[in-house]
């Protein structure tokens, strides 16, 4: 995606979730009530009605959420059933009951209760983390029931205007007029909030955790959002502004009516395949135009599991994956335990770094039985499938010829098509050494970025680092494709990277002849190689590869297409 204000003045930085350009002035959402405090307490006799009194209030919020519902269809109709259940929620209305009997007013115990569940979700962490937006929300709405004043959310307004909120809950985005609210930008949040998800449904350019300046912008100032940048300008030319409005919805507009396979303006072919994570995911991913599966994350099931399931529900598990391509390509990951993905029978404890740790691969140099029990299943998934489907496997983290000559041993006892992931530096550049053992690479641009600049990638902070257009990382990428070109051994990526339109060119034009990435950036990545030349890749390569810095490789491919 080219980013459409990388030349103009960003005042605001926020993370980008859904691409797209809007210009339009800016508005907040009515604002949130302020939190009571405890105040005098409600005598022993009163206490019955106060109680009463919050159960009516809960009511009638629970009763517009659900008129709403009624309206609205789809994903909007269960985003805001699902906050009518919250109102409703028997656990939390005991937990206001419970505070009331102690003597709170039921503003107060509202607040008190619904802290109990937000604390309950934040230790659960992960989406559950997430869901604490929807429960305050419904704290907010239930307070200013109570206090007699406007129910926070959407403001009224009756021309296109761009939403600014400290973060929207579900109900607020649910049955959003995507003609009035052109984008959506939240000091909070993150890419898998609600805002997030139902904006990228919706097709909404969306940015979230645009935290730092953001209320210094005066409201109805106009402002151009770049969803895919994450940027905010508000220092801009309107006809510019407009230009590259109607620039983005041209580019909206060619991606949805992109229709596979993917290959370049003169006929070249790139493979797009999806990431996934679960049969759900394949069975999703199916639904798009990827044409088969170029990372299936085995160990993502495996999260919460306490002991090996056995090689039976492994294949079983597989199969379904399988089931949901027919018999196209399934390139399947062994587990990727350690580090970020925490396995209980499969991580080592107490390591000091781990992600420098005993993770990917190396779990199975003491542990050899894991990984030739995993390699049956996937053999014995794969036997079922129909003939002549396509079932790759590949190792992840390897970093030596002998780790990679060792997995190809193990696949080829189980007549297994066997790869690796090049995302250990040291695999990059070894891949002569590294190649001739296997039948395809993968490279994980997520992880060969972060080992390559020593940066954490889940660090916001180290986010300029953990980019994938740096130079030393786009130079190990093409070290390995010159390598599988010599040795005739097919490259593919499948990290972030893949779903860079831009960056895809740059590794078309390296050599690279499978991208996988998430299911729903493939249209994005096939709008734009429909419209390069595989010559045009190339110099968009040469290009990346003479930069000196991330954003210099960035700005030298975008001129090429100029
Ligand atoms: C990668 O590292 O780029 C990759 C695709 O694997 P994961 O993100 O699962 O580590
Ligand atoms: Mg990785």
């Amino acid at each position: 995606m080219n980013n459409a204000t990388s030349s103009l003045n960003v005042a605001v930085k926020g993370t980008g979730v859904v691409p797209g350009v809007a210009f339009a002035p800016a508005v907040w959402v009515r604002p949130r009530p302020a939190l009571p405090d405890a105040g005098a307490p409600v005598a022993e006799d009163a206490r019955e009605a106060e109680f009463a009194r919050f159960t009516e209030a809960a009511d009638a919020v629970a009763q517009r959420l659900a008129e709403r519902a009624e309206n609205a269809d789809g994903h909007a109709a269960e985003v805001l059933t699902a906050t009518v259940g919250m109102v409703r929620d028997r656990g939390w209305r005991k937990t206001v009951r419970k505070n009331v009997n102690t003597g709170q007013r039921a503003e107060y115990a509202v607040v008190g209760a619904t802290d109990k569940f937000v604390t309950m979700f934040e230790a659960a962490g992960g989406l559950m983390a997430e869901r604490t937006t929807d429960l305050k929300d419904v704290r907010d709405r239930v307070i200013a029931q109570l206090q007699g004043t406007e129910e926070p959310g959407l403001p009224s307004v009756d021309r296109p205007s761009i939403l600014f909120a400290d973060d929207l809950a579900p109900a607020d985005t649910a049955d959003l007029n995507t003609d009035i609210f052109v984008a959506l930008v939240t000091e909070l949040g993150g890419p898998t909030s609600h805002t997030a998800i139902i904006a990228r449904q919706l097709g909404v350019p969306c940015i979230v955790a645009a935290g730092n300046g953001l209320r210094d912008i005066p409201a109805d100032r106009p402002v151009l959002v770049d969803g895919a940048a994450g940027a905010i300008v508000t220092e801009v030319d309107e006809n510019v502004a407009n230009e590259l409005v109607k620039e983005s919805q041209e580019r909206a507009a060619r991606i949805a009516a992109w229709q596979g396979p993917a290959q370049t303006s003169d006929g070249h072919r790139v493979q797009l395949l999806a990431n996934v994570a679960d049969p759900k995911a394949a069975r999703a991913a199916a639904t798009t135009q990827a044409e088969g599966v170029g990372l299936y994350r085995t160990e993502m099931s495996y999260l919460s599991t306490s002991s090996e399931p056995s090689v039976e529900e492994q294949a079983k598990l597989y199969g379904e994956v399988f089931a949901a391509f027919g018999d196209s390509k399934v390139v399947v990951r062994t587990l990727d335990a350690g580090s970020d993905k925490p396995i209980a029978y499969a991580t080592f404890e107490d390591e000091e770094n781990p992600a420098l740790g005993v993770r990917g691969v190396r779990i199975a140099r003491d542990n050899e039985g894991l990984l030739t029990r995993q390699l049956d299943a996937v053999a014995q998934a794969a036997g079922e499938r129909a003939e002549g489907a396509t079932t790759w496997v590949m190792a992840p983290m390897v970093a030596t010829a002998d780790e990679a000559k060792w997995f190809a041993g193990l696949c080829a006892e189980r007549s297994l098509t066997a790869g690796a992931m090049i995302e250990v530096p040291a695999a990059a550049l070894l891949a002569e050494e590294i190649m001739p053992h296997l039948d395809f690479v993968s490279i994980g641009t997520n992880d060969l970025t972060q080992y390559t600049m020593a940066a954490d990638r889940l660090s916001p902070q180290l986010a300029y680092l953990t980019d994938p257009w740096q130079p030393a990382v786009l130079r190990l990428i093409d070290m390995t494709c010159r390598a599988g070109q010599r040795h005739e051994v097919p490259v593919g990526v499948c990290g972030e990277a893949a779903a860079d339109p831009l960056l895809a060119c740059v590794l078309t034009g390296m050599g690279v002849n499978s991208l996988s990435a998430a299911a729903n950036a493939l249209a994005g990545v096939g709008a734009q190689l429909a419209e390069v030349s595989l010559e045009t890749c190339r110099a968009m390569a040469q290009a990346a590869l003479a930069a000196t810095s991330a954003e210099d490789a960035r700005r030298a491919v975008s001129a090429v297409l100029d």
